[in-house]
Parts: structure tokens; C-alpha cells; sequence
């Protein structure tokens, strides 16, 4: 059923599990639905949604439960964000930004430093943020400028990052600099743990953008910051390999919020046209209306089967992961872009007015097809995965004759 994943075949949650799911809806329902059109209102960081999150545990499903946490399967997170994403993509987005910020401590942080910082993560008593993009440098992480250079047992890091979701708030930022002398691959790139008060790191203002209000984004300033070897996460040159798991994580997490949000969208529009008259019957009565909630429905539907395949590939570490997310975030964020578009034309001028949440999804929408690979990357790492796939496939049976007359020679 579109409008709710209610016992979905593709999502089979244990009792645990479907009792945690069913205190987020109550929370959607009662507390962040409610608030959300405030939330919205200013981009200051959303202090209370964030201890709203925390104290009802939904941080700490990010966390191994032997560092404070109650590591949920990416199934039930990705069930949880979708359930509160249909209302809030801010609070969506502190949980799964928790993911993108604070996996790779525990990934790559030595037992020490995770045993003194991920248990506060976990009850959200500090937070994270994660500084990989710069003003030079977003999709095409080769160009990456900030350097780190061994110094006394430990290194300096030099450089700025742009558009560092939480930064005005964070505790701690992971960094994502290149050795100057790394061992080759990924050109050493390397991450860190720089505390916020170190000497040298310096935080701008918040930067004013379109949507996503409440989880401010600013820049990030390293003047020779001095990082200590034990907040090296992982090994040197291991940066990238670290920040993917990272990033498959956060890649379902937007498939996941864009598959809340589009479903949001279009119970509100289906709500408002069973009301709203016109020519002498609701707008929902007529026809070419009801083919429009049909064709996002059925859309939404397909997106709820990728993101949750995924999800599912994820739980079984399955080799194809990587893939099948940038499938479910490609195909979920821009179909949610196009139903929230549909769904603002539905409400007419209403739809265009703050007091309604859909002017809020439609600007909120954007950010899914560009944060953690924008649409058009994914759409290289897909087709290529297509090609190389082909390659490696016997000739289609259909074909009687030599691969060379495909118009080789
Ligand atoms: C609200 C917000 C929050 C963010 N939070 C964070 C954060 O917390 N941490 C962080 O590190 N980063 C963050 N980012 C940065 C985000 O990940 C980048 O903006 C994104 O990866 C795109 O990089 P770019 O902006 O440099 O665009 P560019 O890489 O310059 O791309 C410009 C255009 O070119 C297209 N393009 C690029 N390469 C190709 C190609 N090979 N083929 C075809 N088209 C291509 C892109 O799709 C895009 O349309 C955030 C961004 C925003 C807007």
C-alpha cells in the first residue's frame, strides 16, 4: 500500500524491532509532526528535535550497543527515517547524518578513542560532524586540497571545508585530508578526529540556504591544526575506504528520507483533493487527478522496494551493497523531487503557501539529489556497473551470431 509500508513484504521486522517503529510513529504523530512547520521557520540548529531524538533512543541506533548504542539493522533505520521523514526532513537528517558523522569513529577510531567519545554520541550529549567537501572539490574528491603532514608523532592539517552540515554545533569534526607523503592509492587520502577547540580550527557562520532548516551548514577552517597519531582513524591512505561504508549508509539514508517525504506529500494531496471542491466534486473525483495519484503511487511504491532492497543487501553485507544504494538514491530522491512538485500543483496556490508543509518538502526535496553523490554521479557509477556487467555476461541467447558483428570491425 503506498501511503503506509505497514507489514511490508520486503521490510519483516521482529517484535523488538516493530515495537520501536511503532513508538517513532507515535512520536511523528505526536510530537515532530507538530512541530515541524516551526522547526522550519529559521535555520539555527534544532535543539530540541535533537533531544527529542535523543531521549527516545533514535541517536543511538547509529551505535554498537558495546559503545552505548542499540545498533539497529539498516532495515529498521531505514523505516524509521522514512516514518519520520513523511513529516520532517530536519529531524530525518539529524538521524541520518549521525550515520555520516560519526560511523567513521567507529570504523576506524583506535578502542581508546571510541571508548571516550562514542558513548556520548550515542546518548547525544555531544554530536559530530563529517568535513570531506571543499570549495574546490565536491563530487570529484581528486581535487581534495586539505593536507595533513606528519609533524612529532602526529600530523598538521591544513585547509577549508564548504557546506559542513552541524558544524556551528559540532564537538568534534572527522576529517578527510591527503597525506603529503601518503602511500599512493586514493592518493593517501587519510581521516581524522579534530576536537572543535583544537588550536588552529575555525568554524564560519552558519551559511543561509534554501532548505533543510535546522541543520545549519557552515565552513570549516584548519590553520596547521595539530592532530595527535591516536585520532588518526584507520590506517594512513585507508580515508576513502573508511568514509564508504559511511557513505552507503548515508546514500540509503537520503533514498530513505526522500521515500518519506514524497510519501508525506502525497497523503497530504490526496487528503486536501478528497476536500477541496471544484466544478460541483472534490478535485480528487476527477480523472485526470486520480491518473496523476496513481502514477506517484505506483512510482513510490517501486522507490519503497529499492530503498528497502538495499537496506536488506546492507543487513547481508552483500557484495552488490554499493550499487543497489546508488540505484535506491538516484531513483528515490529524483522521483520525490518530481511528486513533490506534482503534489504543490494539486493543493494550487495553497500549495505555494508556508501554512502548508509541501512548499517546505519542495524546497527540502533539492537537497536529496545533491548531498552524498548528487544524481548525475550516481547515474556514472550505475551505468558503468551496467556496461562492466554486460561485458561480463554471455551474448543474449536471442544472438546466433559472432560478437564482432555488433559492428566491431
Ligand atoms: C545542505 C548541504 C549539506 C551538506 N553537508 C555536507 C557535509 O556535512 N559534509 C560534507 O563533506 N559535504 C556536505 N555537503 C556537500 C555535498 O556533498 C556536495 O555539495 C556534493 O557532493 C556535490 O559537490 P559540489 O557541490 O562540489 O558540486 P560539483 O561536484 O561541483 O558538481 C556540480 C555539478 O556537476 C555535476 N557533475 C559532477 N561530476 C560529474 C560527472 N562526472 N558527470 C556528470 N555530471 C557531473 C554534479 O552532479 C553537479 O550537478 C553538503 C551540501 C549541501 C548542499
Amino acid at each position: 500500500m503506498p501511503l503506509t509500508a505497514q507489514n511490508h513484504p520486503l521490510a519483516p521486522l521482529d517484535a523488538a524491532d516493530a515495537d520501536m517503529l511503532s513508538r517513532v510513529q507515535q512520536l511523528v504523530q505526536d510530537t515532530i509532526g507538530p512541530k515541524a512547520n516551526a522547526v522550519n521557520r529559521d535555520d539555527a540548529f534544532a535543539w530540541e528535535t535533537f533531544r527529542t531524538l535523543a531521549d527516545n533512543g533514535i541517536i543511538a541506533t547509529a551505535f554498537p550497543r558495546e559503545l552505548g548504542g542499540s545498533e539497529a539493522s539498516m532495515l529498521l533505520r531505514v523505516r524509521i527515517i522514512e516514518e519520520i521523514a513523511r513529516v520532517c526532513s530536519t529531524a530525518a537528517s539529524i538521524v541520518t547524518g549521525t550515520d555520516l558523522s560519526s560511523r567513521p569513529i567507529v570504523a576506524g577510531g583506535s578502542p581508546e578513542l571510541c571508548a571516550r567519545t562514542v558513548p556520548a554520541l550515542a546518548r547525544g550529549e555531544t554530536q559530530s560532524a563529517f568535513a570531506l567537501t571543499e570549495p574546490g572539490a565536491g563530487s570529484d574528491l581528486a581535487r581534495l586540497g586539505t593536507t595533513a603532514t606528519r609533524d612529532a608523532g602526529g600530523y598538521r592539517l591544513t585547509g577549508v571545508k564548504k557546506f559542513i552540515t552541524r558544524a556551528t554545533v559540532a564537538d568534534m569534526f572527522v576529517v578527510v585530508a591527503s597525506l603529503a607523503d601518503g602511500p599512493g592509492g586514493s592518493r593517501g587520502l587519510t581521516a581524522f578526529l579534530v576536537p572543535r577547540d583544537a588550536e588552529g580550527l575555525s568554524v564560519s557562520p552558519i551559511i543561509p540556504k534554501l532548505g533543510w532548516h535546522g541543520v545549519p551548514i557552515a565552513e570549516v577552517r584548519l590553520d596547521g591544526v595539530r592532530v595527535p597519531a591516536s585520532h588518526r582513524l584507520g590506517e594512513e591512505g585507508q580515508g576513502m575506504a573508511l568514509a564508504q561504508d559511511t557513505l552507503v549508509r548515508a546514500r540509503v539514508g537520503h533514498a530513505a528520507i526522500a521515500l518519506g517525504r514524497m510519501t508525506g506529500a502525497l497523503q497530504l494531496a490526496a487528503q486536501y483533493a478528497g476536500h477541496r471542491q471544484v466544478s460541483g466534486k472534490a478535485v480528487g473525483e476527477h480523472q485526470g487527478i486520480q491518473w496523476m495519484l496513481a502514477d506517484m503511487a505506483a512510482r513510490i511504491e517501486a522507490a519503497r522496494c529499492l530503498v528497502y532492497s538495499a537496506a536488506q543487501r546492507y543487513d547481508r553485507k552483500d557484495a552488490e551493497t554499493s550499487i543497489h544504494a546508488s540505484i535506491a538514491k538516484m531513483h528515490s530522491t529524483d522521483l520525490c523531487m518530481r511528486v513533490v512538485v506534482d503534489c504543490a500543483q494539486l493543493l494550487g496556490g495553497n500549495g505555494y503557501l508556508n501554512a502548508y508543509p509541501i512548499e517546505r518538502f519542495l524546497r527540502d526535496a533539492k537537497m536529496n539529489q545533491i548531498g552524498e553523490g548528487t544524481s548525475e554521479v550516481h547515474k556514472n557509477l550505475i551505468g558503468r556497473y551496467v556496461m562492466k556487467t554486460a561485458s561480463a555476461m554471455a551474448q543474449h541467447p536471442c544472438l546466433d551470431f559472432e560478437p564482432d558483428l555488433f559492428g566491431a570491425r
